[in-house]
């Protein structure tokens, strides 16, 4: 089985991973109801997209 002849320098290991950070989701907020949305999705508490009702409203 291979095996790596040196250890990874703690350099490469770190430039290797300067990639690898997540980026958090990106939103914004209703222009009916002011609720977080993602973008192109409809909102899911009133259900609007693009100024009309896009989903049933459900209420509880
Ligand atoms: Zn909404």
């Amino acid at each position: 089985m291979p095996v790596p002849k040196r250890r990874t320098s703690k350099t490469k290991k770190n430039k290797r991973r300067s990639h690898d950070a997540l980026t958090p989701p990106q939103f914004t907020s209703c222009p009916k109801c002011g609720e977080a949305v993602f973008p192109h999705r409809a909102c899911a508490a009133c259900g609007y997209y693009r100024g009309r009702q896009a989903l049933p409203v459900e209420e509880s």
